[in-house]
């Protein structure tokens, strides 16, 4: 039974589309893969997206908001999360109780999480972003190293992950990207070298999932892709993909109007 009975406008999901292309970026790469379902899942609903990628095959659950991490442990889902955006101090101690993972690029927030992280418990589990080239969240490319010492020094916080984010992996000219990887490949190489590289080293949005093998790492962020849509009209999405959107609206009127009839506001359209 169609929806039109009940709805003149309406979208379909169609989760099998989300387990599948999860499963082709997954099979792929060979490398863990995070569901990014930040802002309601792209606007596709967040937990049926979020069950389908688990389904699919993905590891991990990216969100921007703390109270996204919550919505979805609320519904049962027991997958890691991380909230790759910035917890307000206030929200710190669900996070830290929630054992939700938290993205830091400062000194402040990291003593922060240390003080209120109570003695004895499981550390609080961070990801250190580092600003390569995206000009957005994370920290200048050589605070990076000093800022993971700092995290090894203080009690009550582990350093899980460490990552990146690519500002034109989307285009054809990759010279971007490939400043950013070496700059981000340096920090990797010099954490190894004081034993301080974190388990979890990430970089790949979609784009650089779908084009780019040398920054596969540990795992990947998978965000428009995972809903079928191309990154860009320059790095499509494999013709295996399937959008999992359909937006669908009922032709309500049909009708003919003598020739010359202004139609709408301002009668725009003759
Ligand atoms: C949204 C987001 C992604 C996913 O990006 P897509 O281009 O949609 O794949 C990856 N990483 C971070 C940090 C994000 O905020």
């Amino acid at each position: 039974m169609g929806q039109e009975n009940n709805y003149s406008t309406w979208v379909e999901i169609d989760l099998s589309a989300i387990e599948d292309n999860v499963r082709y970026v997954r099979e792929l790469s060979g490398v863990q893969v995070m569901a990014t379902v930040k802002a309601n899942a792209y606007g596709h609903g967040v937990l049926p997206v979020a069950r389908a990628a688990l389904q699919g095959g993905a590891t991990w659950c990216g969100v921007a908001r703390i109270e996204e991490a919550l919505e979805l442990q609320d519904a049962g889902l027991d997958c890691p999360i991380l909230v790759l955006g910035y917890i307000p101090a206030g929200r710190l101690p669900d996070a830290i109780k929630q054992e939700i993972s938290m993205t830091v690029w400062g000194h402040e927030q990291v003593k922060m999480v240390s003080e209120l992280r109570e003695k004895g418990g499981i550390p609080a589990r961070l990801h250190l972003k580092v600003d390569t080239g995206m000009g957005r969240l994370g920290c200048p490319p050589e605070t990076a190293v000093p800022l993971a010492e700092y995290i090894s020094e203080l009690p009550g916080i582990l350093l899980e992950g460490i990552f990146t984010h690519f500002a034109r992996a989307d285009e054809l000219d990759s010279s971007t990207s490939d400043h950013q990887e070496e700059i981000f490949r340096t920090i990797i190489f010099e954490l190894q070298e004081r034993g301080l590289k974190p388990p979890l080293v990430h970089a790949a949005n979609s784009a650089a999932s779908l084009t780019r093998p040398s920054a596969y790492f540990d795992l990947l962020r998978l965000g428009i892709a995972m809903y079928g849509l191309h990154p860009s009209p320059e790095r499509p999405a494999p013709a295996s993909f399937r959008p999992a959107l359909t937006w669908k609206s009922l032709l309500s009127q049909v009708k003919v109007l003598p020739a010359g009839s202004g139609v709408s506001y301002g009668h725009e359209y003759i």
